[in-house]
């Protein structure tokens, strides 16, 4: 097997249009994920993490101006034709987001979503693909698995919820998954599991994971290596011991310095 990166950005800029001109809210950014790592894109609020996400996904609004280069296994995401982008996405490119509430659709059961979703990559009977939704609700910590499957998103708690969009993005066992701030929402003891079970899954799967988050001390908790953006750019990027024990950049310090 390949050592090499499973994702490398490289030089990524995203800009949009504001009044005439175009602000840069992604600048020059490049940073690698390998295969089964977990690495932590940090940063404040405002700093261009969720586009970075988006540009990867290829789920930037068409206002967006993007440049640089995303290799995903071999592949430009960035000049990937939207058809095969969508058929990366789900099956080997997953994502959660920070509300699960805005991605689980409410009229739907928990049960017939992620039927949904594996059927949409695969041609299994809808029996098979609920058997397989019971196996991940059940990876995914979620107790008495069969009787969930007819609950609608409402009926869930927000940890819950968000374990029920971990078990989607799974469903396909992707080689990488982004989590966009998944625990931001949630209670600090549901937040602690939450990470476990990130953990738990990529030894399980050997899925990659690209974390995103403002809170350095998740960070420290789970990652392998952080990239640390402020202001659009990335500013340092290192071991997670190294970036506590010797942060390169200001702003790297003061994050650290805040963490609870
Ligand atoms: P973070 O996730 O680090 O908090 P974001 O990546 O969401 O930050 O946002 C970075 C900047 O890009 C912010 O200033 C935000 O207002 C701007 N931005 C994000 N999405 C859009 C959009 N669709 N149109 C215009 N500006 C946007
Ligand atoms: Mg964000």
């Amino acid at each position: 097997m390949s050592t090499g990166p499973i994702l490398s950005v490289e030089h990524l800029s995203v800009s949009f249009p504001m009044g005439r001109e175009r602000l840069v809210v992604v600048n020059d950014v490049s940073f690698d994920v390998r295969p089964g790592e977990l690495v932590g894109l940090v940063g404040e609020s405002g700093s261009g993490k969720s586009v970075t996400a988006l540009a990867i996904m290829g789920l930037l609004p068409e206002t967006a101006h993007v440049i640089g280069r995303i290799d995903f296994q071999g592949e430009d995401l960035l000049t990937l034709p939207r058809r095969r982008m969508r058929g990366l996405r789900g099956r080997r490119l997953g994502m959660i987001f920070q509300e699960p509430m805005t991605s689980l659709n409410p009229i739907f059961t928990v049960g017939d979503q992620i039927c949904e979703a594996i059927r949409a990559h695969e041609a299994i009977s809808r029996k098979e693909a609920l058997d397989r939704a019971v196996l991940l609700l059940e990876k995914v910590g979620i107790p008495s698995p069969r009787s969930r499957l007819f609950d609608y998103p409402h009926q869930l708690s927000g940890g819950m919820r968000q374990r029920v969009m971990i078990a989607i993005a799974l469903c396909l066992s992707p080689k990488l998954l982004i989590a966009d701030e998944p625990t931001t929402a949630l209670d600090v003891t549901i937040q602690a599991q939450l990470l476990d079970m990130l953990q738990a899954l990529r030894e399980e799967f050997g899925t990659a994971i690209l974390l995103i988050t403002h809170n350095m001390g998740v960070m420290a908790e789970v990652a392998d290596r952080a990239v640390v953006m402020y202001a659009s750019r990335v500013v340092e990027q290192a071991a997670i011991e190294d970036l506590f024990d010797r942060p390169q950049h200001p702003y790297t310090e003061g994050l650290l310095g805040s963490t609870p």
